[in-house]
């Protein structure tokens, strides 16, 4: 039997080329993929520092995954076939906790992400759920691999149950902060973007002629940052979105919600975050956060890219084959603020 490639996390700061066993074919309920493109985002760089939360080693990362199926049994219930292109969920999910049963699959209370809490799709094939496969003739294997990232911010955008007359504020014009941004715009609204980094809030104004403000740093809880009662109208934001995970910012963030507006902590950090409970009282102000995505998120996102209305091709910053990867992470975690979206191509 022939092997098939893959890359392991061996420990913080080694990946290492491995040699698995062939695919087994695909169990009932199940469809083999050929991976083709595994996109990489902070989640897979921290796990590369060795700093991400929850994290264990060894373990194959890739949980931004698109690929193509090679087997699956004929006369499937979801009409997949040897051959559709798709784009991966990579949150596996129990089915039967709390959450599950309620539909919350995302936070499952057994929640299982690929390439997180399992392995993940830095291979050749993968065996995936049928549910967690999201076809689409149109798209190429790029798109697909964007979707996850996306359906993030479309989750993000459902969680904040979006009104036309809302006034928006992300948080952060990272990638999550971007995709944020796209879902809250085809909601209707016109958020303005904050960022620390001139070079992100650049892009994000060039590529999704978005408003933009530019502040020193995280703002210190206390009041909102200068410069943001204007840029939204005279007001403060009815809905902030914190896509940071900076623990400075989401302290801060509690300060710039307009009286009964709400606050959505997208990014997450290890730290607790404390806030004036008089000001949160006084403003009525519903917190929330928002994990990962759902069937239907993805499917918003699937619907959203066909129409031809996004362009997140764009953000791709850096592009390795899987024989390269391995030289490439270390640069890719140099580049910084440069560094939005990188793709691995199988
Ligand atoms: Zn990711
Ligand atoms: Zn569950």
């Amino acid at each position: 039997m022939k092997s098939m490639h893959a890359v392991v996390l061996e420990q913080p700061g080694r990946l290492c080329p491995l040699d698995l066993a062939d695919a087994a074919p695909p169990r009932p309920g199940e469809a083999l993929v050929r991976i083709r493109r595994v996109g990489i985002c902070g989640t897979d760089l921290r796990a590369f520092k060795g700093i991400q939360p929850y994290f264990s080693y060894p373990r194959i990362l890739g949980h931004e995954l698109s690929g193509v199926i090679e087997q699956v049994e004929p006369d499937n219930p979801f009409g997949l076939r040897p051959g559709d292109r798709c784009a991966i969920e990579p949150y596996l999910h129990c089915g039967d906790c709390a959450a599950c049963r309620r539909g919350r699959t995302n936070c499952c209370e057994r929640l299982q992400v690929l390439g997180v809490h399992a392995d993940g799709g830095m291979r050749e094939f993968l065996p995936v759920p049928l549910a967690k496969l999201h076809k689409s003739a149109q798209l190429s294997f790029d798109q697909l691999a964007l979707v996850e990232m996306l359906s993030i911010g479309a989750h993000a955008a459902r969680r904040a149950s979006l009104q036309p007359d809302d006034r928006a504020l992300i948080l952060g014009a990272g990638p999550i902060g971007l995709a944020t941004l796209v879902f809250a715009r085809l909601a209707g609204l016109d958020p303005l973007v904050m960022d620390v980094d001139p070079a992100r809030l650049d892009f994000c104004r060039q590529a999704l002629a978005a408003r933009t403000l530019r502040i020193d740093s995280p703002p210190a809880a206390g009041s909102p940052p200068a410069g943001l009662r204007e840029a939204c109208g005279g007001e403060l934001p009815t809905i902030v979105f914190d896509c940071t995970g900076n623990p400075q910012s989401m302290r801060g963030a509690f300060d710039d919600v307009a009286h009964g507006g709400r606050l959505v902590f997208v990014g997450l950090t290890l730290e607790s975050i404390s806030f004036q409970d008089p000001l949160f009282h006084a403003r009525e102000i519903s917190l929330l956060a928002s994990r990962n995505a759902t069937a239907e998120d993805f499917r918003q996102v699937l619907l959203a890219l066909e129409s031809g209305r996004l362009r997140p091709e764009l953000w791709i910053t850096h592009r390795a084959t899987h024989r390269a990867v391995a030289e490439e992470f270390p640069r890719w975690i140099a580049g910084g603020p440069n560094f939005r979206k990188a793709l691995v191509e199988w």
